[in-house]
């Protein structure tokens, strides 16, 4: 060992506790209160953002101008103290809310145990809880076996892989309006362009894609839907050659789509009757999110393979493919995997997170804050025609905008609003292939206060353009 070494070691845990003494704690003890002391981005996050701009690449965004440092209930505090409504969850992730209790106590104990051997090298019980766990909570009576990954991504090519090597066949099927990731499989299968796609090809080969349900845009009945997808499946491809169709059961970043009652139970049926492996990307909608533990249950359907990530782990980087198990089983040995893959310091989390989904009412809670949610959008929507959509489940809602006198999609208005309401104090997100879609997707633990005074700060930015 270095001399000085522990010297080193020494200094760095008293940088650590000085900050301690300055930065709040999160998680649901945080003050749950809207509350600016600066302009947007204040002194503290105007430096860092700068010393961002400098050291990371611009591909890197942020869409909130603020350098957060705690986090919880329903609140982003940031480095200059302000306290923002969280009305996004870092994209549908931190579910249980930030920093929940029994997470950080289930990662700090795990940390201190070991914080990997590799699950490939030592296996460790926890992962196999996880999996455990996810084979009971996911739809279909049927055996299931469940592997570990560490993005949403890594989980829909892993899927893609043991569809392909289950049915020996290659085409896959995703839709438009289908946003499944960043790495080079999953731009493939994503359908925006700008910002996912651009300049990155070539993509992956043998990915088709074909229509989906958007009630909203097309018309069609959920029957109807089906029929205009089947019709391509079968022309375009031809089932025989046909390994996966990959859905998100609501269309996440491609604007909160809801698809027509029937459509989705059509393609299960379609895809069952052609040995086609029908995969659920539950990534965005999974974990309570929709105000069902899957999205899946809503549509009544029972997905062969189904992807999660986001919700999984209460904001630690976990995601997972649970499906069959004769179907999971098609890989040889060491054909999945990976370094990290259900590193035990996320499992530990997962098992809280699911925990908590189980056992402190955060279902019920998804589905009171839709209906608070679609209540104030619906009120909002009879006295302005330019929100022309109101849609979704559970926590997972959508106000998508238009120009009344043609329906063609409002970006530039979506846009002004999300921003004026950010500046004011209110993280939203927006999303569509129009981007005319603003989505709520609160954590569960916010309070009606915050989310109605959101809901104000956004009603006003909207009155305001
Ligand atoms: C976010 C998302 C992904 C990608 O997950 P990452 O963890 O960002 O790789 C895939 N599918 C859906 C439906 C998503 O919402």
């Amino acid at each position: 060992m270095l001399p000085g070494g522990d010297l080193r070691s020494l200094d760095a845990m008293s940088t650590i506790d000085a900050q301690a003494d300055t930065l709040p704690l999160g998680g649901p003890s945080l003050p749950q209160e809207r509350r600016l002391v600066t302009e947007l981005p204040g002194p503290r996050s105007a430096e860092i953002l700068a010393r961002k701009a400098s050291a990371v690449p611009a591909g890197v965004g942020h869409t909130v101008p603020v350098a957060a440092v705690a986090a919880g209930g329903g609140v982003v505090v940031d480095a200059d103290g302000n306290s923002l409504i969280d009305l996004g969850s870092g994209i549908a992730v931190t579910t249980v809310g930030s920093a929940h209790p029994k997470v950080a106590a289930a990662i700090a104990a795990q940390a201190a145990q070991f914080t990997h051997t590799c699950f490939m090298i030592s296996p460790y019980e926890s992962y196999v809880e996880v999996a455990e766990a996810l084979n009971r909570l996911t739809p279909g009576d049927f055996a299931k076996k469940t592997a570990l990954f560490n993005s949403g991504a890594e989980a829909v090519e892993n899927a893609i892989k043991i569809a392909r090597k289950h049915t020996g066949r290659q085409a896959v099927v995703a839709f438009d309006h289908g946003y499944h990731g960043r790495t080079n499989l999953t731009m493939a299968l994503t359908a925006k362009a700008m910002p996912y796609k651009s300049g990155f090809g070539p993509f992956a080969p043998e990915v088709y894609r074909a229509q989906a349900s958007y009630p909203f845009r097309d018309g069609l009945s959920g029957a109807e839907a089906a029929a205009r997808t089947i019709l391509q499946l079968e022309k375009q491809i031809g089932a025989d050659n046909l390994a996966a169709v990959i859905i998100e059961p609501i269309q996440g970043e491609g604007g909160f789509i809801v698809p027509a009652d029937g459509y989705l139970p059509a393609i299960v049926e379609w895809c069952r009757a052609n040995g086609v492996v029908f995969i659920a990307d539950e990534v965005q909608t999974g974990f309570g999110r929709t105000g069902a533990m899957f999205a899946s249950e809503i549509f009544g359907i029972e997905p062969d393979l189904i992807t999660t990530a986001k919700g999984i782990a209460g904001g630690m980087p976990l995601a997972a493919v649970t499906g069959r198990a004769e179907i999971m089983d098609a890989s040889h040995s060491g054909g999945l995997g990976g370094t990290y893959g259900g590193n035990p310091v996320a499992c530990a989390a997962a098992l809280a997170a699911i925990d908590a989904y189980e056992t402190e009412g955060l279902l019920e809670r998804a589905v009171e804050i839709g209906a608070l949610l679609k209540d104030r959008l619906a009120a909002i929507q009879a006295a302005d025609p330019r929100v022309g959509d109101i849609r979704g489940h559970g926590a997972m809602i959508a106000a998508e905008f238009v120009d009344p006198a043609t329906g063609a999609p409002d970006a530039a208005l979506t846009g002004a609003v999300a921003k004026a309401a950010i500046a004011q104090g209110v993280i939203v997100l927006t999303c569509g292939t129009f981007g005319n879609v603003i989505r709520f997707l609160p954590p569960l633990t916010i309070g009606d206060d915050l989310l109605n005074e959101g809901l104000d700060v956004i009603a006003e930015a909207l009155a305001a353009h």
